[in-house]
């Protein structure tokens, strides 16, 4: 009975650390030492390398060491009947929100206009923005979503939130499905994306929905680099249509040095640092789940196989 870690960075040996000593007598094994392959029972994973969870006869859970598991979902060679979960933390949460609203003060007060000003000595002052003049657009508002729109509330944006299923916040306006997308759209100043990548947000964020924002939207996206279509939001910004991007998400990562997104002027990029999960914090559900499956309960944050996220 014991878990085995599966990621391609250079984090195996922070998570073995982290979850030894939170639960020493779990045996803990990277994929790429000596493992006895039918005593693993969990299988951690972050973008695991391909053909290897079929590897272990007696895996009982898929546990994925962040918040999106779209690469999964995406892996062929996955036990299709093994349960899938996820992180729920509230450091997962609050960091998006800060990057997030990190992004909308930049916008607002034209800081990154005044970064490429400065490369060419400019003293070029430009009219700035006031929260309370400001809408904010959230797709999504699952975990990381319902943070942000609480923190904008909080802040005296309007804000107002797309997603599956009616949200019900304090401050938040709350818009459902294909049928109200328009209807949110258009009342969007800046949008952010924190949709799951499933197969019904690949490309959503494309020609036809940024039309529908009004004249000047800027867009931030946190979610993955598949929700974007690249030449889309390059033509909406080359157009004018668009005011800006920010960019911490890529359909490849790292982003390829000959992408244009790099000498964009008006996109501004970020090595997918918006949120990073925090071992520390994490671990313990990690443990908590173990334990649960060992004694046959529940499984905390599990994903549903048949929404995809
Ligand atoms: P979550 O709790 O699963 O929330 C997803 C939200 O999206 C829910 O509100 C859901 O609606 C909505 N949704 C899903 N499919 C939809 C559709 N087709 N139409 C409308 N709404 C839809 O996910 P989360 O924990 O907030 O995380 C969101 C994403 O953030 C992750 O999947 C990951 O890709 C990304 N992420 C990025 C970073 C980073 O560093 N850049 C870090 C962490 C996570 P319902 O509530 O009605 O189900």
């Amino acid at each position: 009975m014991s878990i085995v870690i599966l990621r391609q960075d250079d984090k195996i040996d922070e998570w073995k650390k982290a979850l030894k000593a939170r639960a020493p007598h779990i045996n803990v094994y990277s994929y790429l030492e000596e493992h006895p392959k039918d005593d693993m029972t969990m299988a951690l994973v972050w973008k695991h390398p391909k053909n290897t969870l079929s590897r272990y006869p007696n895996l009982k859970c898929i546990s994925c060491s962040g918040a999106g598991v779209d690469f999964i979902f995406n892996d062929r060679d996955r036990p299709k009947h093994l349960p899938i979960t996820r992180v729920v933390d509230p450091y997962l949460a609050s960091d998006m929100s800060e990057y997030v609203l990190a992004a909308i003060f930049s916008h607002i007060k034209n800081l990154n206009h005044y970064k490429l000003e400065q490369t060419q000595a400019k003293w070029s002052p430009k009219s700035y923005l006031r929260i309370q003049d400001v809408s904010v657009g959230i797709m999504g508002v699952g975990e990381l979503g319902k943070t942000l729109a609480k923190d904008l509330v909080q802040y005296g944006f309007k804000t107002l939130g797309w997603s599956n299923s009616k949200k019900r916040i304090n401050g938040v306006n709350s818009f459902v499905g294909e049928a109200e997308l328009s209807l949110f759209l258009e009342q969007t100043a800046i949008l952010v994306c924190l949709l799951p990548l499933t197969n019904k947000t690949k490309g959503i964020l494309n020609k036809t929905l940024f039309t529908l924002l009004p004249k000047g939207a800027f867009v931030i996206n946190v979610a993955r680099g598949g929700h974007m279509v690249d030449d889309d939001l390059m033509e909406m910004l080359d157009k004018d249509h668009l005011s800006g991007a920010v960019l911490d998400v890529f359909h490849n990562e790292p982003l390829p040095t000959s992408h244009l997104y790099w000498q964009h002027p008006k996109v501004h990029i970020t090595p997918h640092i918006a949120s990073v999960s925090d071992t520390a914090s994490v671990v313990p559900q990690i443990v908590e789940n173990y334990e649960r499956l060992m004694s046959g309960q529940p499984l905390l944050n599990e994903v549903s196989i048949t929404k995809g996220y």
